[in-house]
């Protein structure tokens, strides 16, 4: 009998997959710099549609000029726009930086704030970005991060027959233990880049492969 049969239920499948993750990339980690709780939700924003490596060039020059909530929520747009600008989008990264920067000082007297709903009010802050800041900065796990990596490899490995992030983090969230929820989704990203990758993933070379639904069709799309 198969392993995937032994390992009926979704949430058994979804443990040990958690199992072997973990032994395969032991390190995983955010690989953004940062040494307080705003300059991880900067660099966070910075990171939309942009490399972690890309945003750890900008970052240091960035917190170098502007090294917390109050300065970035004083800087002059203009300046703060050309030292993100190489990360995209900087017009909207830097108003929105800004934007989150001056909520965090009048509301929040100069902290990240700690819950869901209070850093969801941030400019340029949906769950995910909230995910992230609040599970590396305080240790506080609100859900699973469903990024676009999340997204496929959840599906192909029958975690989820749902495209809504929303929806996928859902089923996520039943079916792992809290306290795996963000380190889970480092390593799905680090698998879906190195193995699993959108258009050719190597089932033949993939760990996953005994637990995985979609592991006899090789090549996708
Ligand atoms: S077996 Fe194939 S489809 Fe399944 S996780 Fe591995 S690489 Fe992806």
């Amino acid at each position: 009998m198969s392993i995937t049969r032994k390992l009926a239920t979704k949430q058994q499948r979804a443990l040990e997959i958690l199992i072997r993750l973990k032994r395969l990339y032991p390190d995983a980690t955010c690989t953004l710099n940062y040494e307080t709780p705003v300059q991880l939700l900067v660099a966070t924003i910075l990171s939309a549609q942009c490399t972690d490596e890309r945003v750890n060039q900008v970052t240091p020059e960035l917190f170098r000029r502007f090294p917390d909530a109050e300065a970035i929520a004083n800087a002059d747009l203009t300046e703060l726009e050309s030292l993100v600008r190489s990360t995209g989008f900087y017009r909207n990264k830097a108003k929105n930086i800004q934007g989150a920067c001056r909520l965090i000082v009048e509301k929040f007297r100069g902290k990240v704030p700690k819950r869901m709903e209070q850093l969801l009010e941030l400019p340029g802050v949906a769950r995910k970005t909230a995910n992230v800041v609040s599970a590396h900065a305080y240790g506080i796990y609100h859900g699973v991060t469903v990024d676009t990596h999340v997204k496929r490899l959840s599906n192909r490995l029958g975690l989820t027959e749902h495209q809504d992030p929303i929806r996928i983090e859902r089923d996520l969230i039943t079916l792992l233990p809290q306290p795996d929820w963000e380190n889970w989704s480092i390593r799905l990203i680090y698998h879906g880049r190195a193995i699993c990758t959108a258009r050719k993933p190597a089932c033949h070379a993939c760990a996953l492969a005994d637990l995985c639904p979609s592991a006899n069709l090789g090549s996708i799309e």
